[in-house]
């Protein structure tokens, strides 16, 4: 959901002239930029009310009908918890995770830089207020230590600006009312056709979709939870795509596992089950459970914790919004860690073409899978280097130093499953161990 949008329930232009007056005050800006605050106050007002975020409706659907999804969604909860719940685990600590994002504009045919084909100034504006959000630029909450860097290197090792432009308006019923959600009955156009016309390898790349529509105007944007496969990314309407956006930091929140500080409400309904924090509500501690449509001064759901955590939270409904907590940032930093997000930060994709080159193929790790061990071959210049290896929820498992260009590691009793081996601060590979 979004502070610009949002709420069924109404209230919203009065909120954005809260959240800026808090922004002015912070930053002091010059009465210039006074002007172009105003103005974009204005543009936020001129956006379409009573839209959502359709990331509940798809998650539920989902869970409800599809089998294999409701088991996926139960792995990763169990892997982000226990990688919660591992003291030991030394990638929680301020290591900024950065994470590569690839843009595809889906446009209806309009020239660059006018209505849906946004400009590339305009998406650069985007990533750097989604970055600010993340790295609690106004102070409110906690910094995530997440950062996200628009790709400079593509799939094919070509230099990039990370920024894609389709046409999308040959296909069905785009132009008229934009594009569907999978498993929404709206005459849109199916998802899958739409993501099908510019997509990049998810394993390197956070894929985001600026569309026209989302449902004739229904929703703002949705996101996958992380469970991967050819379509995971989020989806965000043109005129969301902005530097003052909460739309974008909520959708990259469930994208890196968050749920909706309300979730559990049954749609607004009742307060949602308050037994335990962990597993109840938005399985995160410090936001005290509520109902979507309370955003006022006292939560009548509990009078327990930091009320202003969730009502003033990026994944509330309520109009204010402008916090993460450390809750989330525990929770979006272990989904970080664990697959499918944790091959991003092994990613090359935004390196600059041409100088680290060679990071690809520096070293190699074989045979993968493997049983018990593995061979490294290595560069020369590597020779010393301390190599670590981490298992799936980031816990250093082994380590030791590179002697020699073929060097063997002994995994010993490693169990099944994908680890992570590495040599220096940005070179790391997946490797999978299975026992015969
Ligand atoms: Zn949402």
């Amino acid at each position: 959901m979004s502070p610009e949008t949002t709420l069924k329930n109404g209230a919203k232009p009065k909120s954005q002239t809260t959240r800026i007056s808090i922004r002015n005050q912070m930053k002091k800006p010059s009465n210039f930029r006074l002007l172009i605050i105003s103005l974009l106050f204005f543009q936020i007002q001129a956006i379409g009310q009573s839209t959502e975020c359709a990331t509940d409706y798809i998650h539920n659907t989902l869970v409800q009908t599809d089998s294999v999804y409701r088991k996926q969604i139960q792995f990763i909860e169990s892997q982000v918890e226990a990688s919660i719940q591992n003291h030991s685990n030394i990638k929680l600590q301020s290591t900024i995770y950065t994470i590569p994002v690839v843009v595809h504009v889906i446009h209806v045919g309009e020239p660059l830089g006018t209505g849906s084909n946004i400009s590339d100034v305009q998406i650069q504006q985007a990533i750097a207020g989604l970055n600010d959000r993340f790295s609690n630029a106004n102070g409110l909450g906690v910094d995530v230590e997440v950062e996200f860097c628009l790709a400079s290197k593509d799939p094919n090792g070509n230099s990039t600006n990370g920024i894609n432009r389709v046409d999308g308006s040959s296909v069905a019923n785009y132009s008229a009312n934009g594009i569907k959600p999978t498993g929404n009955p709206c005459s849109a156009a199916i998802e899958t056709a739409i993501k099908d016309l510019s997509r990049w390898p998810v394993s390197d790349y956070y894929n985001i979709w600026v569309v026209s529509e989302i449902c004739n105007g229904a929703f703002v944007g949705y996101a996958s939870y992380p469970i991967g496969g050819l379509y995971d990314g989020l989806v965000i309407v043109s005129t969301s795509m902005t530097s003052t956006s909460g739309t974008l930091p909520h959708e990259v929140g469930h994208g890196f596992f968050l749920y909706h500080t309300f979730n559990g409400d049954g749609g607004n309904v009742s307060c949602p089950v308050d037994t335990n924090c962990l597993i109840n509500g938005d399985y995160v501690c410090d936001t005290p459970p509520h109902k979507q449509g309370d955003c006022g001064t006292t939560n009548p759901c509990t009078l327990a914790g930091v009320w202003n955590n969730s009502r003033y939270n990026y994944m509330a409904y309520c109009p204010l919004v402008n916090r993460f907590t450390q809750g989330q940032k525990d929770r979006m930093r272990a989904t970080a860690i664990v697959a499918p997000r944790v091959s991003l930060l092994s990613s090359i994709g935004c390196e600059p073409v041409g100088i680290n080159e060679s990071s690809s193929t520096i070293f190699s790790v074989y045979p993968n899978p493997t049983n018990n061990q593995i061979n490294v071959k290595t560069d020369a210049k590597l020779l010393g280097s301390v190599y670590i290896v981490y298992d799936n929820i980031g816990k250093l498992v082994l380590t030791g130093k590179i002697n020699s260009e073929n060097t063997v590691i002994e995994l010993g009793n490693l169990s099944d499953g994908i680890y992570l081996f590495s040599v220096g601060e940005h070179l790391k590979q997946s490797f999978k161990v299975i026992k015969e």
